[in-house]
């Protein structure tokens, strides 16, 4: 590759961000462009766990069988945007297929075990490289049931876990309580993952990334991607509305909306917006330090910078469609029912969508039938924890390493 043009990166989530930082430690010239500021769009705000004990893909026959149930509940841990359902069909179609299939699934399994191995070793290493210590925190993470069927429902994936070497602690309710004092009565269970690390500001995580790459040389334009120039199987250009930037390879990590994008390189990537919320408390009597889900309410409690951050639920959605603010509501009673008298008055709500591929596997490595280009989306429920994993890779790929043959799975060309 010359190096007299840029890699351009499309996409300053946290995802792009992260691989701007990666190829730039890589010695690669790289431009950075987004319609927005970095870190504003899904990565601002999250839970902020990296969850590396996530090792079973959510396309499974579990959740297939909760989908009629979903359907009926608007106010359970997952549901469908009405109007958006007709548009949904097709991609639900898809879903139902990969969960129904022991050969998908067990792709789902082989792929992320590789993929949170790397996720663990790529965090430590941008902490360090970016300087981003003050805002991780190593407290563990717990995971809390109201009902011992709920318990027993999570032990495949704690089977997998074992095998896979995670390590964890199941304790019972009084347990629960002596982890994350404040929790109620009716717990009956916990899971608690000593070694789990959350952020405690993930927007400042991609604002802090986005400055270094910037003081170690990297250029952050702002402008919508609206098109690509090519030379045959070569991208060589990037066009926005009122420019154009000359390209010596280029990385698609535009989050949900990266599907508009590939369909203009002749590819496809059936994205659809996993839409969750967060709402933001004042810190009242908040007396534990990691973050606590929940299982059977499908969200997290975080303790963050800047207060409590109750965040999660899924509502599948078409996009550009109104909040359901009412999903917002919902987290805050869910609060109320598990930590009583936790929190104080709201101070901001906030509306997000997951980037999620019908088979709940990313798309990570080179574009098919394209020589440079590449792509990192549909990072789903763990955008957060394999942002800096996906960027490593990534530039591997790009300095002619094979990636892990698991990963196979992640192929962006699965969809045609
Ligand atoms: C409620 C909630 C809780 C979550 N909790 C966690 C968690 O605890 N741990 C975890 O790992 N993950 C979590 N996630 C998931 C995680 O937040 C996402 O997977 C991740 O943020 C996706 O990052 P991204 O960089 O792919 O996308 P985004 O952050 O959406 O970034 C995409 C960027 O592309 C830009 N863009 C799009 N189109 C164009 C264009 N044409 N031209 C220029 N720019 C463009 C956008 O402006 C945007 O800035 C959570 C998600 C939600 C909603």
């Amino acid at each position: 590759m010359s190096s007299e043009n840029s890699i351009v990166v499309v996409g300053a989530g946290v995802v792009g961000t992260a691989t701007a930082r990666t190829l730039q430690r890589e010695g690669r010239r790289v431009t950075l462009v987004d319609s927005d500021e970095p870190g504003r769009a899904t990565s601002f705000g999250n839970a902020g766990f990296i969850a590396i004990d996530h090792v079973l893909p959510l396309a499974r026959p579990s959740t297939l069988k909760k989908i009629p149930q979903m359907l009926m509940d608007r106010n359970g841990p997952l549901t469908v945007h009405p109007p958006s359902l007709p548009k949904l069909l097709p991609w639900m179609a898809r879903f139902a297929l990969a969960s129904a299939s022991a050969a998908e699934v067990q792709k789902g399994v082989d792929s992320f075990g590789p993929l949170m191995a790397e996720a663990n070793i790529a965090w430590k290493a941008e902490i360090q490289a970016s300087g981003l210590g003050d805002l991780f925190r190593s407290q563990g993470m717990l995971y809390v049931y109201e009902s011992e069927q709920a318990f027993l429902d999570g032990a495949e994936e704690r089977a997998l876990q074992k095998a896979k070497g995670t390590e964890f602690e199941i304790v019972d309710g009084n347990g629960a309580r002596a982890l994350a004092p404040g929790l109620c009565a009716h717990i009956v269970r916990g899971v608690y993952y000593g070694h789990g690390m959350h952020t405690i500001n993930p927007y400042r995580v991609v604002a802090t990334l986005a400055e270094r790459f910037v003081e170690e040389g990297g250029t952050i334009v702002r402008g919508r991607v609206r098109g690509f120039a090519r030379d045959g199987q070569r991208v060589t250009a990037v066009e926005l509305t009122e420019r154009s930037l000359p390209a010596e390879a280029v990385v698609i990590a535009a989050g949900r909306a990266s599907g508009e994008l590939t369909r203009l390189l002749g590819f496809n990537a059936p994205l659809v917006a996993e839409r969750g919320y967060h709402v933001m408390l004042a810190p009242d009597n908040v007396r534990f330090t990691m973050p606590v889900s929940p299982s059977e309410r499908g969200f997290f409690i975080t303790p963050m910078q800047e207060g409590l951050r109750v965040a999660g639920t899924v509502e599948l959605a078409a996009p550009h469609q109104p909040p359901s603010w009412h999903r917002a509501d919902l987290l805050v009673r869910h609060l109320r029912d598990i930590f009583p008298g936790v929190g104080g008055a709201e101070t901001s709500r906030w509306i997000g969508e997951r980037p999620s591929l019908p088979d709940f596997r990313p798309a990570i490595g080179r574009a098919p039938r394209l020589a440079n280009v590449y792509c990192g989306y549909g990072h789903q429920h763990v955008g957060l924890t394999l942002a800096t994993a996906t960027g490593r890779l990534i530039a591997k790929q790009m300095a002619g390493e094979a990636l892990p043959e698991a990963l196979a799975a992640c192929d962006p060309g699965r969809f045609g």
